[in-house]
């Protein structure tokens, strides 16, 4: 069993609390590591060495920092196999996705790495003569990255790679319930010459290390990916210092299924997007309008498909769709909530228990509702497990107001062949993104941002990249 500790300061270092958390394989329940349960003193020793490490680290030149994120990309790359397993078994992700996790990641900090030498200001004619106005983007100081469990080693990069390449330095506070990726990660780029203190690795809960990271009057920026109440916490915790904060929050994406689309597609699309980690993705479809001329035939290919789902341990070479959930609090929160929407007249289709086919780990049937309305509980709150309700609709408006009723506002999508309905529905709905005709992920290069609750700001691609630059204006007089 492994034991990690803090990375701070360029060397792993006891806590200063006593205290371990066990890290579980999901599938086997087997205990697989302890990382330190973390203290108020941790977490302000990683903010103290990364606001003075900064002070350097934002005089070299971008491109010398930029090559530290190729760096991790190859090193990355040499480890993809090891990293993909570390993945795979601490949180029951399927080995083939858990790879493409792996993978992606490395390509994330080669492609941040190219922004270095695109950071770019702006000269502005001045109203008096002789003289320029020079608007330039500077690092904001420390970052603090803080971390779900769900796509645990991505999720670290899109705040490592943009912080660092733009000169700030960084706190990464990974999650309790699946940290080993990401501190095995620590211990690879160790030897990679980065600079003691500019990358910092400090594991403990929410509740005190991840508010301590937040309140401390040294940080400069807080990117948080997770839920709507550590969003909240957050908030009231950068409040006292005005620190700037960055949400990536929950989400309960609606899909649109009118009757002139690619049918087969559309089933593919929403099927594979509430299976894939189990329906433990920010942006996977959450509930789906289907038009009612097509419902019937919907239903019937759809149901066809879920009975086809493989589930089976994530290590499997079997292909599997879905392996276990995260963990058992996952599981209940799941079970809590389907068994609450049959009380609420939900006919189940298929599923709606957990799985009694393995004696250990926490793995939830493929689960189909349909006798839905709007204001049940499971339309209108994230399940973030596979459980997939259907409603019906008449009309493309009646579909986009269904959809746009909702507190979140993460990502949403539209299935038809018709190019006016599609435009006005990508116009009309109320999310940080829509998707026409495909399942819901996101493009590096994109920009993934939710509206209403679903968070602040942004990350990926160029405007990702500005979430970690303020403005300085200099007014340049000469005689
Ligand atoms: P969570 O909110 O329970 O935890 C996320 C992180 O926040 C953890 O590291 C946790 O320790 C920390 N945290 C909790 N309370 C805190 C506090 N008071 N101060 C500082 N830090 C605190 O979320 P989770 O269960 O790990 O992840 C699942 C959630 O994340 C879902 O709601 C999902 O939709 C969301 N998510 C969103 C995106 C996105 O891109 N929008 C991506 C992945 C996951």
């Amino acid at each position: 069993m492994k034991q990690f500790d803090q990375f701070i300061n360029g060397k792993f270092v006891k806590s200063t609390s006593t205290g371990v958390t066990e890290v579980l394989n999901p599938c086997t329940e087997e205990v697989l590591s302890t990382i330190p349960k973390g203290s108020i003193q941790d977490a302000n020793m990683a903010i103290d060495v990364a606001f003075h490490s900064q002070k350097k680290w934002r005089t070299l030149a971008a491109i010398e920092r930029a090559n530290f994120l190729n760096k991790m990309a190859t090193i990355i790359r040499e480890n993809r196999v090891f990293l993909a397993e570390t993945l795979a078994a601490e949180q029951a992700k399927v080995i083939g996705l858990a790879q493409v996790e792996i993978d992606v990641t490395a390509d994330y900090f080669d492609y941040n790495a190219g922004w270095a030498r695109r950071i770019e200001g702006e000269i502005i004619q001045s109203d008096r003569r002789k003289e320029h106005i020079f608007l330039h983007k500077a690092p904001i100081g420390v970052a603090v990255g803080i971390l779900p469990w769900n796509f645990p080693f991505f999720v670290m990069a899109r705040k490592v790679a943009p912080s660092l390449v733009t000169g700030n330095s960084c706190v990464i506070k990974p999650s309790c319930v699946a940290p080993n990726t990401v501190m095995e990660f620590a211990k690879l780029i160790a030897g990679i010459g980065l600079p003691d203190g500019v990358l910092n690795f400090v594991c403990g809960a929410g509740a005190t290390v991840g508010n301590a990271l937040t309140s401390n009057p040294n940080t400069g920026i807080v990117s948080l990916t997770g839920s709507v109440y550590a969003g909240q916490k957050i908030m009231e915790a950068a409040a006292p210092n005005i620190t700037k904060v960055s949400l990536e929050l929950g989400g309960k994406a609606p899909a649109i299924v009118c009757a002139d689309a690619n049918l087969e597609l559309a089933v593919n699309a929403v099927v594979n997007s509430k299976v894939i980690f189990s329906g433990q993705v920010c942006n996977c479809a959450e509930r789906v309008y289907v038009e009612d001329s097509i419902y019937d035939e919907f239903m019937d290919r759809v149901t066809k498909k879920f009975n086809e789902v493989k589930v089976e341990d994530a290590f499997s070479t079997n292909n599997p769709d879905m392996s276990s959930m995260v963990s058992k609090a996952q599981i209940d929160k799941v079970e809590e909530m389907v068994n609450f929407a049959k009380k609420e007249g939900a006919e189940v289709v298929l599923g709606g228990n957990r799985s009694s086919q393995f004696d250990k780990g926490y793995f939830y049937q493929p689960t189909l509702l349909t006798n839905v309305t709007q204001n049940m509980q499971i339309i209108q709150e994230e399940v973030f497990g596979p459980v997939l309700p259907v409603m019906k609709f008449g009309s493309l408006d009646e579909a986009i107001a269904l959809a746009n009723d909702c507190e979140y506002g993460l990502t949403s999508s539209i299935f038809s062949e018709n190019f006016n309905k599609v435009m006005h529905a990508a116009d009309s709905l109320e999310f940080g993104e829509t998707y026409i005709n495909r399942e819901h992920f996101e493009a590096i290069q994109g920009f993934h941002a939710g509206w209403k609750k679903s968070g602040l700001g942004g990350a990926d691609g160029k405007h990702g990249m500005e979430e970690y630059l303020q403005t300085k204006v200099i007014y340049a007089q000469y005689q």
